[in-house]
Formats: structure tokens, sequence, C-alpha cells
């Protein structure tokens, strides 16, 4: 309980400083990105490096945002959205790199869904966070299935993810989300800790099955109504 304790500390001392310099950096990558799509604009020759700049510049972005959320979670603003639309708006964030890597995405909803109370901006977050894991475990290429249904009475929603990847050994399994961990040359480990943090303020449940070498499978499972207390 002890180092628990101290583990929590030290987290959140991390948190605060991650935060605090997430913050500084925002506000010049802003102007850095907003100068660079202008420059864009005006000029002539196509043939140019600012696409990759501009993509490169969203993603210092997004680790900003995930380091900035260690250090406050948000407030969770519940209201009712349509998982086929956060779904489908994941899968065209993600297709680039998809399709880059040769993976391709099959989605099967089972019937109509009712719409689901959640923070829709930050489930959208978990699934570009899963469904970037599941692309990135399949650097040959290879399919992902996307699943969603109706469980528990009708009470819950299940997400499924599943991959043909690498796979993740028994002692990462017991890793994921830790702050930092990664298996990854460029990861930064923090994709799975902002993603269980969010599952955690919608009371869902997130569990991992997975075989070396032939696949993982994530399943998100979330109460469809919230009861407000
Ligand atoms: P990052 O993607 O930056 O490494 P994450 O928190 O998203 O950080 O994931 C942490 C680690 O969990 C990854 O480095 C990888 O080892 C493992 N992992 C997560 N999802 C999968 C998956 N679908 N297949 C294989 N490994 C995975
Ligand atoms: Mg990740």
């Amino acid at each position: 309980v002890y180092d628990e304790l101290k583990k929590n500390e030290k987290l959140a001392v991390i948190g605060q400083m991650a935060a605090a310099i997430g913050h500084e950096i925002r506000n010049p990558l802003a102007a850095l990105k907003g100068f660079t799509q202008f420059q864009q604009e005006n000029y002539q020759n196509s043939n140019n490096y600012f696409p990759i700049m501009i993509e490169e510049i969203d993603r210092i972005n997004s680790i900003v945002d995930d380091l900035m959320y260690m250090g406050k979670p948000k407030k969770i603003k519940f209201e009712k959205a349509s998982i086929e639309g956060i779904i489908a708006y994941t899968l065209s964030i993600t297709q680039q790199q998809a399709e880059r890597q040769g993976v391709t995405v099959e989605t099967i909803m089972a019937g109509p869904l009712p719409p689901l109370d959640c923070d829709e901006k930050q489930l959208k977050q978990v699934f570009i966070n899963l469904i970037k894991n599941a692309i990135e475990s399949m650097p040959e290429g290879g399919q992902i299935q996307i699943q969603v249904k109706i469980i528990s009475n009708q009470q819950k929603l299940l997400i499924s993810i599943k991959d043909e990847g690498l796979g993740i050994d028994e002692e990462s399994i017991l890793n994921l989300g830790e702050p930092f961990f990664t298996t990854k040359k460029d990861g930064t480990g923090l994709g799975l800790m902002v993603t269980n943090q969010i599952i955690k303020d919608h009371f869902g449940e997130i569990k991992y099955e997975s075989v070396l070498k032939k696949g993982t499978r994530v399943n998100v499972i979330i109460p469809i109504i919230h009861k407000r207390l």
C-alpha cells in the first residue's frame, strides 16, 4: 500500500509538470501551425514539404494533449451520441495511416444501436488510440475488425477491436496504461493511460485478450445510460 501511495504521489508530480510544460508548448505550436499553413497557401511550387510539416506539428499536438491529460483529468460532459458516428469519425482520422500500412478495417454493428450517454470528444480519443495501436501492431498489414453490440440485458455497449498483429506478452499486458510504458521505437506510452482514464470516467471497462504473433482483441464495455447521482 505504501509503495502504491508513493507511486501515485510521484505520478501526480510528474502529471503536474507534464501539464505545465504541455501548456507552454501549446501556444507557440499553434502559431507554428498557423504560419506553416499560411506559407503553404502562398507557396507557388506544389512540390513542397508543407504537408509533412503540418502532419508532424499535429503529431506534437496530440502528444501534448496526452501530456496535459495526465495533469488534470478533464471534466466529463455526458451527452447522447451515436456510436456509429463516433466510430466513423475515428476511422476517418486513422484511414491514412491504415492505408499506408496495408491495413483494412471491417466494421460489424449489430442492428440499430441506441444513443450512448458519453463525452463524444473523449470517446473519439479512446477509439483513435485503440485503432492506432491496432494498426501499429501490423507493420506488414492485415485486418482490423470492429464489432459493436448491446450486452448485459440492453444496459451496456460492447465495442471490440481485433487485430492480427504482433500480440502482447503476459508481462506487458500488466503494464498497459502505465504512463510511458511503450515497446515502440517512437512510442510515447501515453495513449492507453489516457484511454483508461476516459473509460473509467465513463464507468466502463477495458480488457485485452492477446496471443503473441496472432493478434489482440480489445474489449471496451460502456453503460449506455449514465445514471446521474
Ligand atoms: P504507444 O502506442 O505510444 O506505445 P500506448 O499506451 O498506446 O503507447 O500502448 C502501450 C503499449 O501497449 C504499446 O507500446 C504496445 O506494446 C502495447 N499495445 C497496445 N495495443 C496493442 C495492440 N493492439 N497490439 C500489440 N501491442 C499493443
Ligand atoms: Mg498508442
